[in-house]
């Protein structure tokens, strides 16, 4: 069910929110067993006590990502470093769906610390895909994807740093809004890397997007990143609309993408043409940067934010000791996974001595040339419309090359080196039957553009797949 339609039904008495509840946890029953999309399930599923009503999440069931603090209901971002942490305190998201009366449903499984592309590198346990459970539900927000899909929550939150939220969107077959950087506020979030980290919406359908977007966005005196601009009215404002809408089509992020997945977007664009739309192919050289810079940024940036996990302040402490020195190896070593060691290791390489200019700088240059071609396309296009993954998804028992599986991030991560706002909408299927993603990619805060032209798709057929 959607978010709007479960709204209409609340609102005229037709369903009552305790009934809601009840249908969710009997699909909880029913699925998670075997889909394990959370690492904690919320106990009490009442409206909360602080709601104030009128929004249309009034007893609307959502699943949030365990990386996100919960006050009272322990969040681990998938780490053994953090099983046992129970915060004193919401993340500003989670006290704004509250507010509005949202019902969280429990915390997702996630990639330990939200490194990762396929939910394996939790600490806890695997999730399953949906839609064939042979296969990986993507990652890192894994379970705020499958949640959604398998029906156990409308609507869920999810992170993105380099593609989190758009690519388990996308191989699960539901929509998703990466933001523009800094439009919702990151206070309690446990941070992966500062400069691209994002909270945003996993859902049904584009409208639901946008209500849990009203509801989350806007500046906030806790988290000195977020944007003061005005808040928006983006679910009142949908306008299905894609009539003289210049969409351009970057040919490099299409390059060594899986033929399935080429023809999906391929699709998707000579249909939004049919409905009026201004189509044309264009490029964008730098993007061959992307993973790579991505990738040491992002990993000096973490090696940095989880020097904080040393035994002493926060998360798991090892039994025996005798130094601090020794603590702190200790802790950590047997705390943390090996993705989360390798970029600790590789992140405080490129930041040491030379390394600081060879690789770290050189990555913020490369930044800022993705940036800049990314910008005057935008100034060029409306919109870019690309592959959310080049890859298909992969089972969960595939053997992975570790250097193939950074590539897959490039459409995403490329994005968020520019700070854009992206969506994620179904576009098809390949020849496993599994779900493939379009990317559509917007001027900064031009999340309404974004939302009227996924809507349009949406309306029109294009994501019925
Ligand atoms: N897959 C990417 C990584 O492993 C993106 C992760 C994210 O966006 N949190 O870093």
């Amino acid at each position: 069910m959607k978010i709007y339609e479960a709204a209409a039904l609340i609102k005229n008495k037709s369903i009552s929110p305790s009934e809601l509840a009840c249908e969710i946890m009997g699909r909880i029953n029913e699925r998670e067993g075997d889909i394990k999309a959370y690492i904690t399930l919320s106990e009490n599923l009442s409206i909360p006590k602080e709601a104030v009503e009128g929004s249309p999440l009034w007893g609307i069931p959502i699943a949030v990502k365990d990386n996100i603090c919960t006050k009272g209901v322990r969040t681990t971002a998938g780490s053994r470093m953090l099983e046992n942490f129970v915060p004193d305190y919401d993340a500003t998201v989670v006290e704004r769906l509250k507010k509005c009366g949202a019902v969280i449903t429990g915390k997702t499984n996630m990639d330990e610390f939200g490194m990762g592309s396929d939910s394996l590198c939790s600490a806890f346990h695997v999730t399953k895909n949906p839609h064939n459970t042979l296969y990986v539900p993507g990652g890192s927000s894994g379970g705020s994807a499958a949640a959604v899909k398998a029906g156990m929550a409308l609507a869920s939150l999810g992170t993105d740093t380099g593609g989190s939220i758009r690519q388990p969107a996308a191989f699960c077959g539901i929509y998703a809004l990466k933001p523009t950087y800094s439009l919702i506020s990151r206070h309690g979030l446990i941070a992966f890397a500062s400069s691209l980290d994002c909270i945003g919406p996993m859902a049904n359908c584009v409208k639901d997007l946008a209500i849990v977007t009203d509801a989350i966005a806007g500046g906030d005196s806790k988290d000195a990143t977020s944007s003061t601009r005005e808040k928006e009215n983006y679910y009142a404002n949908i306008k299905p609309q894609v009539k003289n809408i210049k969409i351009g089509l970057p040919k490099e992020f299409f390059e060594n993408a899986d033929d399935s997945v080429k023809k999906a977007v391929y699709t998707m664009a000579q249909k939004l043409e049919e409905m009026g739309a201004i189509v044309n192919e264009c490029s964008c050289k730098s993007v061959k940067y992307a993973t790579a810079a991505y990738y040491v940024i992002s990993s000096a940036e973490a090696s940095s934010n989880l020097a904080r996990y040393d035994g002493v302040r926060f998360g798991y402490k090892s039994k025996e000791y005798k130094s601090f020195e020794e603590l702190c190896v200790k802790s950590r070593s047997e705390a943390l996974g090996n993705e989360v060691k390798k970029r600790i290791i590789f992140g405080t390489r490129v930041l040491s001595g030379e390394n600081y200019n060879f690789y770290y700088n050189k990555a913020n240059l490369a930044r800022s040339l993705i940036r800049n071609e990314l910008e005057s396309l935008l100034g060029e296009f409306h919109v870019l419309l690309t592959p959310v993954c080049p890859a298909v998804v992969p089972k969960i028992n595939e053997k992975k090359d570790s250097g193939k599986v950074c590539e897959k991030d490039r459409c995403t991560a490329a994005v968020s080196l520019a700070d854009l706002p992206a969506i994620s909408i179904p576009c098809g299927k390949d020849e496993n039957g599994m779900p493939i993603g379009a990317q559509l990619i917007g001027n900064r805060f031009c999340e309404q553009l974004l939302f009227n032209i996924a809507a349009a798709c949406e309306e029109g057929g294009l994501c019925d797949v």
